[in-house]
């Protein structure tokens, strides 16, 4: 496994949390601790790993677990979500007919990225062609000759031109526009102006869909000034990281890239063709840290928080204080658990009643379609809704992509639901009913 040393650590720093009796000071710092020397001897930025280990440890101090969650389980999820944050965003690679440019500096695995990138794509159903640019070496030429063999993709080159971006040129003209095309371009000691040019050039004629930038993950933390000097000059979509497999300090290169903000799409894990892995941050770190666990933890916690929300906005219904916010809850819960699910059983006398599913359809529609609306607004708006009128109408309905009636339906059904609840707050036969039925659901669902 990629970072294997880093992800033993890590590991052993979870059992330590899941096998300790309290979660204390000292525990706290204790892991903070193991975090830190775990990180650094990846290679991550000192400066990297005391910001996330700070960020550990007040979290854990102020940040309360949702009712049922457990302090231990807590504190695993903030290390999971603190080490998957210096991973970056996410981007997905998608695998159509298009250009692809690949650049770098020698030795660094651009080549050997074409011939497995070919391979993923046709595996995929996407016929790839590699196109030989890399006109400084005929070696270099044969190289891309062999994989494009072995993985029986697409081929062209032209030996007797000596400039690149013709080589892109007479490629897009003769090979189908139905394919994905990989231009392997040449690479240079450093990034001089030569090889800076070479590449606008090749750029200009080839009109890629994305310019990816192969490193070497044994640059460790360099790899992060790397990318942000060829995104500066030539413009990135994203990076590849090769030997990731051969690297303990893969940690660095990871992370540095990550900062950079270019996206990393792919990573090398071996010379072999079939050595590559889509990189996606939350299941790399979710591996790190021992997958199952740790997945099912994650979701376990999503369902305490979202009942706990639930149970918030219930609760604020109860007393009559249902702001905005609280809709926008209710509704998030509704889309998001499915028809009626858990809201309903809270009120009384609905939770067994009979429903047409065509009108909970048609209900479902308009509720997205005002949290859609509802995503437009201010902070302000969603606290105090009646200041919404005129302008701000057309303002929100300009920005969620509706139009202003229904901006103003969303309005009136607020201030009916809110209506609604004042007269249940006032209902005391109805309240207690109520506040049955929220003890009864409240219960931790395990631990
Ligand atoms: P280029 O000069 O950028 O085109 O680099 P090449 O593709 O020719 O690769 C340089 C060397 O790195 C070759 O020996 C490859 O086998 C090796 N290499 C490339 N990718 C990986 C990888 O992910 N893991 C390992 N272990 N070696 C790799
Ligand atoms: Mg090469």
């Amino acid at each position: 496994m990629v970072l294997e040393g880093l992800g033993k650590a890590l590991r052993q720093v979870l059992t330590k949390v899941s096998r300790s009796n309290t979660v204390d000071e000292a525990l706290i710092s204790e892991v903070a601790r193991d975090i830190q020397r775990a990180l650094l001897q990846a290679d991550v930025s000192v400066q990297l790993a005391l910001e996330l280990t700070n960020r550990v440890k007040a979290r854990a101090s102020s940040e309360k677990p949702p009712p049922g969650g457990g302090v231990r389980d807590f504190l695993i999820r903030i290390i999971y979500e603190e080490i998957r944050s210096i991973l970056g965003a996410e981007r997905n690679f998608e695998v159509r007919p298009k250009r692809v440019m690949l650049v770098g500096l020698f030795g660094q695995g651009k080549t050997t990225f074409a011939g497995k990138l070919a391979r993923y794509s046709q595996k995929k159903g996407v016929r790839a062609d590699l196109i030989a640019a890399d006109v400084h070496r005929p070696a270099a030429v044969d190289q891309l000759e062999q994989l494009a063999r072995k993985v029986n993709a697409g081929f062209y080159a032209n030996r007797s031109e000596r400039r690149p971006d013709v080589i892109a040129r007479e490629a897009v003209e003769r090979l189908p526009a139905t394919d994905l095309l990989i231009l392997d371009t040449a690479g240079r000691s450093n990034l001089d102006p030569e090889l800076i040019e070479e590449i606008r050039k090749c750029k200009e004629t080839f009109r890629p869909d994305e310019v990816l930038l192969v490193l070497d993950a044994a640059m460790g933390q360099a790899a992060g000034r790397s990318a942000e000097s060829f995104h500066k000059a030539v413009g990135l979509t994203g990076v590849v990281l090769t030997k990731l497999d051969g690297s303990a300090k893969g940690g660095g290169a990871l992370s540095a890239v990550a900062r950079s903000g270019a996206p990393i799409l792919f990573i090398g894990t071996g010379e072999h063709i079939e050595d590559l892995e889509k990189f996606d941050p939350t299941r790399f770190v979710s591996r790190l840290l021992g997958m199952g666990d740790i997945q099912s933890l994650l979701e376990r916690f999503e369902a305490l928080e979202d009942r706990a929300e639930a149970e918030k906005a219930a609760r604020n219904l109860m007393q009559g204080k249902f702001t905005l916010k609280d809709l926008y809850t209710q509704i998030d819960s509704l889309t998001k658990m499915g028809p009626f699910s858990k809201i309903l059983s809270f009120l009384p006398g609905l939770a067994g009643a009979k429903i047409d599913e065509g009108q909970v359809q048609a209900t479902q529609e308009r509720l997205r379609a005002y949290r859609v609306i509802m995503d437009s607004m201010t902070r302000e708006e969603m606290r105090d809704p009646h200041i919404i009128k005129g302008e701000r109408v057309q303002r929100i309905a300009r920005g969620s992509g509706h139009r202003p009636q229904e901006v103003r339906a969303l309005l009136k059904y607020y201030e009916q639901t809110r209506r609604a609840a004042h007269g249940l707050a006032s209902n005391r036969k109805l309240r207690r009913q109520m506040e049955r039925q929220l003890t009864a659901g409240g219960g931790p669902l395990s631990d």
